[in-house]
């Protein structure tokens, strides 16, 4: 269903009204979790002045410790929602439990399958089984046919509404995070028909390469970019190496803006 072969047709993904996979670029930025109303305002009120859409923010968070910030929860949920409304903004936001997906129906425009949860068949089916589009994230491991199928399960459920996010996978280099498949852009959008996202944060985790990277996405065909940014990334509590800040942010997309990939 979500193969290029059977269906040669770009899917536009309209998210209130706005549609991915058009031809014109998009960005999703927000902080890596939801901290408190005034944190998440604070970013929404950049992300309006700068004529962006997409706020993101993580309320389940999938953290490698049991130890670290687990997430708000649904409240995390209402926060971005309220916020969203207010900005007049949509909301894109991770859930982790299969249950959870119908809840997440009030709350989210977009409902974000994490890496870790990539091959999590009955979260995937239990997205495939709502309308509500989905940005399916590519699993630390996963190759691009593992990637492909899992969003094969999703549409199999009768969700069309998929979008592919890049996110850099686990290889034998330290120098970053994760190491961004750049290549994977170009194989995602000739193999399907699916929108395709690279999240320049998650995969390099170094502030210094969101720029460059994010160039590179877009000018390589990516539909869009997601990028973290935090008020204050030094007391963030998760990510704070790779989130920028309020100015940072705005010099990325200025940059963005002026490299002539970002319209
Ligand atoms: C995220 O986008 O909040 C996130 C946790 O990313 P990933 O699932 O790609 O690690
Ligand atoms: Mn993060």
């Amino acid at each position: 269903l979500v193969s290029r072969k059977k269906h040669p047709e770009d899917t536009l993904v309209s998210i209130n009204n706005v549609k991915v996979g058009d031809g014109r670029q998009r960005l999703i930025a927000g902080p890596c979790s939801v901290e408190s109303y005034e944190q998440v305002e604070a970013v929404a009120k950049t992300l309006k002045q700068e004529g962006i859409k997409f706020l993101r923010g993580g309320a389940f968070k999938p953290r490698t410790s049991p130890y670290d910030f687990q997430g708000l929860g649904e409240e995390g949920l209402k926060i971005l929602k309220d916020v969203a409304k207010k900005y007049d903004l949509s909301v894109i936001s991770e859930i982790v439990n299969p249950k959870d997906i119908e809840m997440a129906l009030d709350y989210v425009d977009v409902i974000q399958i994490g890496a870790r949860n990539m091959q999590n068949f009955e979260l995937l089916k239990a997205a495939g089984s709502v309308d509500k589009p989905v940005l399916l994230k590519r699993g630390l491991s996963a190759t691009i046919e593992e990637f492909i199928n899992a969003a094969e399960y999703i549409h199999a459920g009768g969700n069309g509404n998929i979008m592919l996010c890049e996110r850099g996978i686990r290889t034998y280099e330290k120098a970053t995070r994760n190491t961004l498949d750049i290549s994977a852009v170009p194989i995602l959008k000739q193999e399907t028909h699916l929108p395709v996202w690279v999240d320049v944060t998650h995969s390099t985790g170094r502030r210094d390469l969101l720029l460059p990277t994010a160039k590179a996405a877009l000018a390589i065909g990516a539909d869009g970019v997601m990028a973290e940014v935090h008020p204050d990334p030094a007391v963030a509590l998760s990510d704070s190496a790779q989130q920028m800040d309020i100015p940072q942010f705005q010099n990325f997309v200025s940059s963005l803006v002026e490299s002539g990939l970002y319209k």
